[in-house]
């Protein structure tokens, strides 16, 4: 089936071009295209998908509360599913979260978290505090405020002229030398002025900017004793991470360590809705609202009760841990597999956690004589025919250069699903080598 595309293109819709094969349908962790090829999808909407594709009961959700309330009244009233679904947010965050905003999407959640701590610090008086320091392989989101926090080099290039000069510390990556990272963090902070910076904002483990890089243990802990040092907000991007991706509710629940906001979206509305949240803990939530205070941040789709009654369900569904504990088992499964079973000529460095798992696509194989810098093209399309989709990326710390890509396969994966991703990708490999 050709189509013609009035779809303008543009970043994810590059090779949306009228040849491309048309996706019919999802069920499960699979997607069929109009000449009913199978692929199995673990690239899910960026990891949103924790249910799969063709969830009757989450779609029938949207369509319920739509019919009944679709959009938030005014602040004039409350809303009974929104409460409900805040009281339910505040019981799945970390305690001391009780409070938090939903927006529709991770962008616009990095965006309020800024700005959460923006106001903080002008409510505490200390106003003079509007830096952010982010990281130099981060990804926080496409609004100029996301863009200029974050350090995804080609995502930036043509705006870089308009975004604010925030100092960048190094990433953090398993197999670093921890006390450079963290010294890093703190020479930002004394490069711009201890009293000029806001906040450090991470994403605990690293998404597109480098394909589910894990920090060494006691990086963050270490992060949290230098904001505290400096009196810094430590926001975490839990827009990947969050609800269960990584086989926690929060990446950042693994470590004995809590940061001052948590953002969430993508798998909190398990991708059935637009949803994000801000949570905020509660110290500085009280601050933000004290003496009959409000938080400076509204959009039109706040509090959306369609949203709201979706992500009520997603956190239902992850309540008992069973689902995380599969993706455990399961991201442990798939990550030795590929280590055993795909050619680590083309796919190196197999890293992450849960069903958060990166590689490198190796460009310099000994078995070939020069750098093949075709070879992540080749292998995406290679992987495609064998019926698997991933998510491709490229670029680290300073460069556009260098290919990696993310598996964010549902969370309700099996083995038999495990091992078709693992057969694909060394065929693909092995395709790419002939
Ligand atoms: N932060 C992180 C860590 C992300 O991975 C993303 C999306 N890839 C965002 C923010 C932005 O989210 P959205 O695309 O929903 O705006």
């Amino acid at each position: 089936m050709t189509l013609p595309t009035h779809i303008l293109r543009s970043r994810g819709m590059r090779e949306s071009t009228p040849n491309r094969p048309v996706i019919v349908s999802g069920k499960g962790a699979w997607i069929t295209d109009s000449a009913g090829q199978r692929y199995l999808d673990a690239a899910c909407g960026s990891g949103s998908l924790i249910f799969g594709h063709g969830d009757l009961a989450l779609s029938n959700i949207v369509a319920d509360q739509g019919a009944h309330l679709t959009i938030f009244p005014s602040g004039a009233f409350r809303v009974e599913i929104a409460e409900r679904y805040a009281a339910a947010l505040a019981e799945f965050a970390p305690a001391g979260f009780s409070q938090s905003i939903i927006a529709s999407s991770g962008s616009d959640a990095v965006e309020a978290a800024l700005k959460a701590c923006l106001q903080y610090h002008s409510q505490m008086g200390a106003a003079s505090r509007t830096v952010f320091i982010g990281r130099d392989a981060s990804y926080h989101g496409n609004t100029l405020a996301g863009l200029a926090a974050g350090g995804f080099v080609s995502r930036r290039a043509p705006y870089a002229r308009s975004l604010p000069e925030w100092p960048k510390a190094e990433v953090a990556r398993e197999g670093g030398d921890l006390a450079s990272m963290l010294e890093s963090v703190e020479r930002a902070i004394k490069d711009a002025g201890p009293t000029t910076v806001a906040g450090v904002i991470i994403e605990p483990i690293v998404g597109a900017a480098l394909s589910a890089a894990v920090p060494p243990s006691g990086y963050v802990e270490g992060l949290r004793t230098i904001c505290d040092a400096y009196g810094l907000l430590l926001i975490a991007d839990e827009v990947m991470t969050g609800f269960g991706r990584t086989g926690s509710a929060f990446a950042c629940s693994r470590w004995a360590i809590s940061p001052d906001i948590i953002i969430a979206g993508k798998a909190i509305s398990a991708g059935y809705y637009p949803l994000s949240a801000i949570l905020i803990r509660d110290a500085v939530a009280d601050q933000l609202t004290g003496a009959g205070g409000y938080f400076e941040n509204g959009q039109t789709h706040c509090w959306n009760p369609v949203a709201a009654a979706i992500g009520l369900e997603v956190t239902r569904r992850l309540a008992d841990g069973q689902l995380m504990a599969n993706c455990q088992t399961m991201g442990d499964y798939l990550r030795g597999q590929i280590t055993a079973h795909v050619s680590p000529d083309i796919v190196g460095n197999v890293r992450g956690e849960g069903l958060m798992i990166g590689f490198d696509i190796m460009h310099d194989a000994p078995a070939r004589a020069e750098r093949d810098t075709g070879v992540a093209q080749r292998f995406h399309r290679a992987a495609l025919n064998h019926g698997l989709l991933f998510y491709p990326s490229h670029g680290g710390p300073g460069t556009t250069q260098g290919d990696h890509a993310l598996l964010l396969p549902p969370l309700t994966l099996t083995a038999a699903e495990a091992d078709w991703i693992v057969a694909c990708l060394a065929h693909a490999a092995q395709d790419v080598m002939a």
